[in-house]
């Protein structure tokens, strides 16, 4: 038997997979080694080697509907592309990639875009899950940094979970937490309008209502100044903006107590601020309950603000700390994998730019964001956009008003899809599909929640003629005439490509520093550990935590503290409708084209339920498992019901999940309308109007 070390291919949380094969064996195991889950898996790790079915694969190259070896599909892409790039210029092009690709395919994707293209449009679906997140770190403290470790989990005496089903949506997270608090008492505090298995292990749990954390935020940024929680001498010295975002907070105060008194939670939020007040080692994580929302921005600094407001950031055991949903979101914001960034963390400033330009020495140098993801479909269904690269995702499902992303790519005249299975939703509309390398295929790296980076292995050959999709995008590059800059026959020229752009002109002033990776030969690089950075050049090790000096990458070293103001999503209950929330099951991956395929995954939810309170279900006369409709003027949903006190009166929830091959009418995503928060542009996913009736 042989044993391969790589990582998951599912959360952010990034676990270390042991793959065990010999013969038709193979074992999935956690790793022991790796940092960030010690050998722990959850059930989606552990049925990893159950999602490997051939027989799902896209196989061979297919050009309008005919199977064409490899060169004839690549010149179909490059010529395409390149007759499109010639009539209507850079921006009639797009890609839309993945959190699911590895960094080094992220890198080249966008080094073609935007360095050679010309254009910024290239967006990733990771801007639906932690767009807010990145804007939110990028006011606060100059840069898209989590300033943590998971480390801090075991050491923090508090840990306050926000916009968070972390037992099923990050559950080896949420075991590390449970042990903590086993063996040194932890407090946890839950912040979700439902009740989820994450409660489980809360001290507290306050049911706000959808949309109320900037208050409830902000009612404890105030109560922190009123009670000398915050200290005046550290906010003088390393933050701007205290004054304005306490302002801020108190103006909101009467709204809150109004909205505690509603909901029934007044006392659960004064004994919150009490143990917040009292703890100094606190660590907030916030994940998608936080970010998806026409406000989440503004609700991860109202987060943020409390910890700098406090000194809780940096140091062992504090700290905010945003969690991401996809094994790679992280790498992929590093490379530039989102439209509004350049590359390296850097933005489109014009200095940034002729740097990014002279280290690609790229012809044609993008000078200005592209169109982040709702907007890119936008201009695909109105003909603005003439062609579009879609790469390991599946949009037709999970992108908000998924109907008209239907019909944005029935429209478009040239849809390219790489992807490693077949048959997606997507791929319906696909005038050329692409079989990229899968999970157990794949070499490169990925970057977790904590700043980890790991190598993810391949141990099995590839299916059929499957690529690796680094390697598709270079030989698209080098067939539109500009082999030079793409040579690449391996990832680790990428990865030393990437690290060695981080260093470039660095001198320190921007913290995403990967210049100890430089040089990196290929024997270093396929026995590379899990790192961090920054990890500059010269340094001995990478760097676990950022910020306890106190100093930010801002241009006066300084955070700042936001001041912000609640929004209240949507009034819910005005005409009859109900708030729909979404979310995630504890055992399916975004929109099943692989866990779908693992059996064992069925047995938690074999299908997707609407949650909804009795006194809701009485109203409307559903029974418990009956046919429900879920409708809006965007679409529909034909589901079961599901009653349950964990869901508040006014409020339902559906998974996110189901595809057309799961499930005959059950997209979530058609029924989610385009909102987006006005600075990260992340579509807001948990409070859509909505009407119930049985069926
Ligand atoms: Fe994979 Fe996330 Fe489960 Fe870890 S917690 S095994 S990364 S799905």
């Amino acid at each position: 038997m042989t044993t391969r070390t790589t990582t998951c291919a599912y959360c952010g949380v990034g676990c270390g997979v042991q793959a065990v094969f010999g013969g038709d064996r193979l074992e999935i195991k956690g790793d022991p080694e790796h940092p960030a889950n010690a050998g722990r898996l959850c059930s989606k790790g552990l049925a990893l080697g159950d999602t490997l079915d051939s027989e799902s694969r896209l196989k061979a190259p297919i050009v309008d509907g005919s199977e064409v070896p490899w060169p004839t599909a690549v010149e179909a892409v490059a010529s395409r592309l390149k007759a499109t790039i010639d009539e209507f210029g850079p921006d009639a092009v797009a890609f839309y990639v993945s959190g699911q690709l590895l960094t080094e395919d992220y890198y080249v994707a966008n080094k073609l875009m935007k360095g050679f293209i010309g254009s910024g449009n290239i967006d990733t679906n990771s801007r639906l899950c932690m767009s807010s997140a990145v804007a939110g770190h990028k006011r606060a403290f100059g840069a898209d940094i989590v300033p943590g470790d998971y480390t801090d989990f075991d050491e923090a005496d508090l840990v306050v979970l926000t916009g968070s089903n972390l037992a099923w949506c990050h559950p080896v997270l949420f075991q590390r937490l449970k042990a903590a608090k086993e063996k040194r008492g932890t407090k946890i505090v839950v912040i979700d309008p439902r009740r989820t298995e994450t409660c489980d292990i809360a001290d507290l749990h306050i049911p706000i209502m959808p949309g109320g954390d900037t208050l409830l935020f902000g009612g404890l940024l105030a109560h922190l100044d009123a009670t000398g929680a915050a200290p005046t001498a550290y906010s003088d010295n390393h933050v701007d903006g205290y004054v304005e975002a306490i302002e801020a907070a108190k103006a909101d105060l009467e709204k809150l107590t109004v909205a505690a008194q509603e909901r029934g939670i007044k006392e659960e939020i004064n004994a919150f601020f009490d143990l917040f007040a009292k703890t100094e080692k606190v660590v907030t994580l916030y994940s998608m309950g936080v970010n998806q929302a026409k406000d989440g921005t503004d609700r991860v600094n109202a987060i943020v603000n409390c910890h700098l407001a406090t000194d809780r950031i940096g140091r062992p055991g504090m700290g905010p700390f945003s969690m991401t949903g996809q094994p790679n979101a992280m790498g992929g914001r590093e490379v530039g994998g989102l439209a509004n960034m350049l590359a390296a963390h850097m933005d489109f400033t014009p200095e940034a730019t002729d740097r990014v330009a002279r280290f690609w020495d790229a012809p044609n140098m993008a000078t200005k964001p592209g169109r982040r993801a709702v907007d890119m479909f936008d201009a695909i269904h109105d003909g603005r956009i003439k062609a579009v690269w879609i790469m390991a995702t599946n949009p037709a499902v999970s992108m908000p008003n998924a109907g008209k992303v239907r019909k944005a790519l029935s429209r478009c005249p040239t849809v390219i899809v790489s992807d490693c299975v077949a048959g997606t939703d997507t791929q319906k509309y696909a005038h050329i599909r692409l079989p990229a390398q899968g999970w157990s295929e794949k070499d490169g790296t990925v970057t977790n929640s904590d700043r980890t980076i790991s190598r993810q292995r391949g141990f099995s050959a590839p299916v059929g003629e499957a690529r690796a999709d680094w390697q598709i995008m270079t030989a698209v590059a080098q067939a539109m005439g500009w082999g030079e800059a793409f040579p690449y026959t391996h990832p680790v020229q990428i990865f030393r490509e990437h690290a060695a752009l981080t260093a470039f002109e660095n001198g320190g002033s921007r913290p995403l520093d990967l210049g100890a990776f430089a040089d990196i030969n290929s024997v270093d690089y396929e026995t590379l550990a899990p790192t961090k950075w920054p990890f500059p050049k010269g340094a001995e090790a990478p760097q676990k935590r950022l910020f306890a000096d106190g100093i930010f990458p801002t241009p006066n070293r300084k955070a700042r503290m936001i001041a912000v103001r609640h929004q209240q999503p949507v009034k819910k209950g005005a005409d009859g409708t109900l708030l729909l929330n979404t979310g995630r099951y504890r055992d399916q991956w975004h929109t099943m084209t692989r866990t779908g395929l693992a059996h064992k995954l069925t047995g938690h939810r074999a299908e997707p339920l609407l949650d909804i309170h009795p006194r809701d279900a009485a109203r409307l006369a559903i029974a418990d498992k009956a046919f429900v409709s879920v409708r809006n003027d965007r679409g529909s949903a034909t589901v079961r019901a599901r009653i349950t006190t964990d869901q508040a009166p006014g409020e339902v929830f559906l998974p996110m999940h189901w595809n057309d091959q799961c499930a005959a009418d059950a997209r979530t995503g058609s029924l989610i309308a385009p909102i987006v928060d006005p600075h990260s542009a992340q579509p807001a996913f948990k409070a859509t109007p909505v009407r119930v009736q049985a069926l």
